[in-house]
């Protein structure tokens, strides 16, 4: 079946027909297409339940990327998980599943992370983990830049702090760049020194500033705020949570349009919380333009990840730059010239 698209192509593709596919034409429904979203912060192996995130197995992974595509993402980057898993969706096409770049395990020492999540790693074995990881298949690395203590008893309030010192993640940032990985580093910490050591993005960064986002669009680098993750607690009952999304939410208003103006590459991604639908409304109320939200998972997204599948078509009845809304309710989705919904 070749799937063919009468209408307005958005985010940059031109034309106002698109053909995915091969064989006897069909007639999408919709006014209005992309050529697929991307998630550039996704954890297809990452399961919650009453104690936190933990690691799910395969057949949980590829159940994640059939929910994906159907809400029109044709495009992950797997930002940590199950490595074996991630990394053999990534090496793997199958029809209508999206495209998984993979950035194998969680790297973070004893103490500094969810422990169902990791396998800690010391830093005199960051390296050698790095390396073993890019070797089965891992075009990205995960590192954990900082995080809470973990206790018994789960994360210990105030007790944030970097996970391996500067010195370490430097040597570890180009250990992974000579063996052909790029490197995604979470960091929530204010001037903590982690925008300064050559990863190729930021993930979260809910406390970066104007000088860190200068230094990282500078050098072309990336940053996924998670807003559907760092906000969650925006309509929550708690006034004092409600407060500090408040205020979270002020700075991302001066910071996302600062960054964009910059240079850095801002990326839509929802981590384990929200849709890529929500996590675009988040970012075109925070300061990035429609067009600008729709390319942080569109266009944008495709050329810093350097993946350009053919073949995806996502068409929607309303324009979403008029209402990010509508990107929730696709009116169709073709994955690779294969119609997942
Ligand atoms: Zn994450």
């Amino acid at each position: 079946m070749a799937w063919v698209f009468s209408g307005v192509v958005l985010d940059g593709a031109a034309g106002d027909r698109v053909v995915a596919g091969t064989g006897e034409p069909e007639e999408l429904p919709g006014r209005y297409a992309l050529a697929g979203l991307v998630d550039a912060h996704a954890h297809p192996t990452v399961a919650t339940d009453e104690r936190g995130p933990y690691l799910a197995d395969g057949a949980y992974g590829a159940a994640r990327l059939e929910d994906y595509a159907a809400s029109g993402v044709t495009v992950i980057r797997d930002a940590g998980g199950l490595s074996q898993v991630t990394v053999s969706f990534a090496g793997t096409a199958v029809a209508g599943r999206p495209v998984v770049t993979a950035a194998g395990r969680f790297l973070a020492p004893a103490g500094r992370y969810f422990p169902r999540m990791h396998v800690p790693v010391a830093p005199d074995e960051l390296i050698a983990a790095i390396q073993a990881e890019v070797a089965a298949g891992a075009a990205w690395v995960k590192i954990i830049g900082d995080f809470p203590r973990w206790e018994e008893d789960g994360p210990v309030p105030g007790t944030t702090a970097a996970t391996y010192d500067l010195g370490c993640l430097r040597q570890a940032v180009d250990a992974a760049h000579a063996a052909g990985a790029r490197v995604a580093v979470h960091s929530n910490l204010p001037d903590s020194g982690l925008a300064g050591i050559g990863a190729d993005s930021i993930e979260h960064g809910r406390a970066l500033g104007h000088r860190e986002l200068e230094a990282l669009g500078a050098r072309g680098g990336a940053w996924t705020p998670t807003l559907c993750a760092m906000l969650q607690h925006r309509d929550s009952p708690d006034p004092a949570a409600r407060a500090r999304a408040g205020e979270l939410r002020e700075r991302l208003r001066d910071c996302l349009p600062y960054a964009v103006a910059h240079g850095v590459r801002v990326l839509a991604g929802t981590d384990v919380a929200g849709t890529i639908a929500e996590e675009i409304a988040l970012l075109a109320g925070h300061g990035l333009t429609p067009g600008q939200a729709i390319a942080a998972a569109g266009s944008l997204a495709r050329d810093f990840l350097g993946i350009h599948p053919a073949g995806d078509i996502v068409t929607y009845d309303q324009d979403p730059r008029e209402d990010p809304g509508v990107l929730a309710s696709p009116a169709a989705v073709v994955v690779r010239g294969v119609r997942v919904r």
